[in-house]
């Protein structure tokens, strides 16, 4: 590539999250003059408070089922106790390890890291660590922030942020909201012994997931003691000494240690100068940019959490990778955004891709849905009533797979592999075809015959 001498640099990125880091070190990797800021953890939201953290909580709650689920193997366990913060400072230890790692990923690919808030000040100008640089491309890589709703005594709750960081675990939470954070947090602190209390305003949490997803997931929660509460939404919060009291919009009062709000994350743009200076944001402050990431200011791109898209870790790094190459490689190759897996990580955990049995009957014409739901093997020694669900949805037309779903145990792990087979346009004889690794949960996916209902 050849490079702009006008300008310091020929990238300067604001925010080393996943999408950042990325987005720097392969430009880099491509011959450009790279430099990022980021004011205040390398790695941004998924290594220090989000996907990285919070599956170590998972890890860490799920041990109270295990120990249950031994006796039924003929072991005794000992006595048990639960040292909250044990866990969260080997977790901060871990995290800080993986923030070095960043640091030298950068360091290595020569990228020149500020450890500052940026700001623009014009298409090719940041002012950064009281110093103003230039740059031929700004990329806007800052992420999202959780909101919280207007309510009274909203300042008595917290968030994911703060939910990694508590000094001592809360023996009663209410956790407001239906989607993965809320989810989330509440298989943890109920793992790890709190009593939970969920609240979702609608009639059926997990907005957007398949319908047998949603409705296996509530019944599960709900037998792990989760007091899941639907067409319920908190009013104000009252704080009276450590104790807190919620009250709900049907004046039910309900009392607890800790409120945590998981309704949602909200693009970082304000205070970033982007705006004076004319580059178009969504209602909700979302960097709007074209199919390679540019914004109608044309030196300046987005990708991952801040352009409110897709809101997950390899979605940015895929975007990153895309946009590395259309700027210093000269390529343009739209982000395929078909097919994207992803899993929640609840108790029991959500694997998931392609379409819901309601968008492929939208988008696909007649389908077939192919289900079931059992009792997995080990549960059979420890007597545990829980239930896995696996769900496959086929395009009549074309006798192709459009949607696989699963609530189950490793559900992440195993819906990976099938997003290589829909990446793969595999159709149901080829599923049909596959043989099965027995004895597992996973198998069922290529065992299932009779469709459970066809399109009408
Ligand atoms: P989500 O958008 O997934 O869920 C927000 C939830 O809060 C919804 O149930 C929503 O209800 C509810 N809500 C929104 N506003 C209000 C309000 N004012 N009052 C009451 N309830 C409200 O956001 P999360 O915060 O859970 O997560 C943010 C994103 O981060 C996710 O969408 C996901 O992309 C990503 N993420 C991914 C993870 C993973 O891959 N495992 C893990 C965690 C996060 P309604 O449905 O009615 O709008």
């Amino acid at each position: 590539m050849s490079t702009d001498k006008r300008y310091d640099y020929d990238l300067f990125t604001i925010g080393a999250g996943s999408g950042g880091v990325r987005a720097s070190r392969m430009s880099a990797v491509h011959g450009a003059r790279v430099a990022v800021a980021e004011e205040r953890y390398l790695g941004g939201t998924c290594v220090n408070v989000g996907c990285i953290p919070k599956k170590l909580l998972v890890y860490g709650s799920h041990f109270a089922d295990d120990f249950e689920d031994a006796a039924g193997f003929g072991w005794t366990v000992g006595e048990r106790a639960f040292d909250w913060p044990s866990l969260i400072r080997n977790k901060d230890q871990e995290i800080a390890r993986l923030n070095s790692i960043y640091r030298g990923l950068l360091q290595s690919h020569g990228v020149e890291l500020f450890e500052s808030r940026a700001r623009v000040l014009d298409p090719h100008t940041v002012e950064v660590a009281g110093r103003k640089v230039t740059a031929a491309n700004i990329l806007v890589a800052t992420g999202g922030w959780p909101t919280v709703p207007n309510v009274p005594g909203k300042e008595h709750a917290i968030t994911s942020n703060e939910a990694f960081h508590l000094p001592e675990m809360p023996r009663r939470v209410v956790i407001v909201g239906g989607g993965y954070i809320a989810v989330e947090f509440a298989g943890i602190f109920n793992g790890l012994g709190a009593e939970v209390t969920q609240l979702y305003r609608g009639p059926l949490f997990m907005r957007g997931f398949d319908i047998d997803v949603r409705n296996t997931l509530a019944d599960e929660m709900r037998k792990k003691g989760i007091d899941l509460r639907f067409e319920a939404d908190i009013a104000g919060i009252e704080r009276n000494g450590k104790t807190l009291t919620a009250t709900l919009k049907d004046g039910q009062a309900l009392e607890t240690d800790a409120v945590m709000f998981a309704t949602g994350r909200l693009p970082n743009t304000r205070g970033l100068g982007i705006e004076e200076i004319g580059v178009e944001l969504a209602r909700n402050g979302a960097v709007v940019v074209n199919e390679n990431f540019q914004t109608n200011v044309p030196s300046i791109y987005a990708l991952g959490d801040v352009t409110d898209r897709v809101k997950l870790t390899p979605v940015a790094i895929a975007e990153a990778m895309i946009l590395a190459r259309v700027l210093f490689k000269g390529d343009v190759g739209p982000m395929d955004y078909r097919n994207i897996p992803s899993a929640v990580f609840s108790q029991p955990p959500v694997g998931t891709v392609g379409y819901t049995e309601e968008a492929a009957r939208e988008h696909c014409g007649e389908v077939d849905v192919y289900r079931t739901a059992f009792r997995p093997l080990k549960h059979t020694l420890t007597g545990r009533d829980e239930q896995t669900m696996m769900k496959l949805i086929v395009e009549r037309a074309g006798d192709r797979v459009v949607g696989c779903h699963m609530v189950g145990a490793d559900a992440g792990e195993i819906i990976q592999g099938l997003a290589v087979a829909l990446t793969c346009n595999a159709t149901k004889a080829d599923f049909d075809r596959t043989i099965g690794i027995h004895p597992t949960a996973a198998e069922e996916f290529v065992t299932m015959r009779e469709p459970v209902s066809g399109g009408d």
